[in-house]
């Protein structure tokens, strides 16, 4: 198969100095790319910010905004199989980059717009042939919302996990298939939790 994995955090600039970016390590990202390449796939990674290695035989993009990993997903998925979307893209943005370093006086409003949808973007042009998994980080509990995700973003595989997986080691997470089933996969390393979900994408075809 031919996998893309996006994967990290990703930054949206305020000004040339400070920007608004989440809490994401990459680490599972980074253990998806090398379940894949040991299971002998084809990878290719689109990588916001990160400080980690990444498996060598991946062909690796690296972004840093939303708009960046937006656009690098939609040029690279057609030459694809398989989607999995692990980043945590920033939903937020500000409307206005300032050219200068913003002086410390007083108040600062910060005025922003939500970002790109991506998932949901690559679903809406995913070919017969092609496959997409997402992730939904939520508070413990709040399968429900998951499960409108795959549906909402055209998904052929949901990773329900609850908020301490972002930068933990280890991750506690649920699949939710499209028939409705849930498998639930108990905490276990990342490492671990990406050879087992590797294995489960050929089911989806
Ligand atoms: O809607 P929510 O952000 O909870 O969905 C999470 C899934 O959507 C993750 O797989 C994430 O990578 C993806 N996502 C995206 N574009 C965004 C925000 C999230 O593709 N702007």
């Amino acid at each position: 198969m031919k996998i893309l994995i996006t994967a990290g955090p990703t930054r949206e600039p305020i000004d040339p100095v400070r920007y608004i970016g989440n809490r994401s390590s990459g680490l599972l990202g980074q253990a998806l790319c090398v379940a894949a390449i040991a299971a002998g796939h084809q990878v290719t990674a689109i990588l916001g910010p990160l400080h980690l290695a990444i498996a060598t035989g991946v062909h690796r993009t690296d972004i840093e905004t939303a708009e960046q990993m937006h656009a690098a997903v939609l040029s690279e998925f057609p030459k694809h199989d398989l989607l999995i979307m692990a980043a945590a893209v920033a939903d937020f943005r500000p409307v206005r980059v300032t050219d200068h370093k913003l002086a410390r006086t007083g108040k600062l409003l910060i005025e922003c717009e939500a970002t790109p949808d991506i998932l949901s973007a690559a679903g809406r042009i995913k070919q017969p042939h092609q496959r997409t998994i997402g992730f939904s980080l939520e508070s413990a509990g709040n399968i429900a919302r998951s499960r409108q995700k795959l549906v909402q973003k055209n998904l052929d595989l949901i990773v329900y996990n609850p908020l301490n997986t972002l930068n933990s080691a280890s991750i506690d997470a649920v699949l939710i298939w499209p028939d409705g089933r849930e498998e639930p996969l108990p905490a276990r390393s990342k490492a671990d939790f990406a050879t087992v979900l590797i294995g489960r994408a050929k089911a989806l075809w």
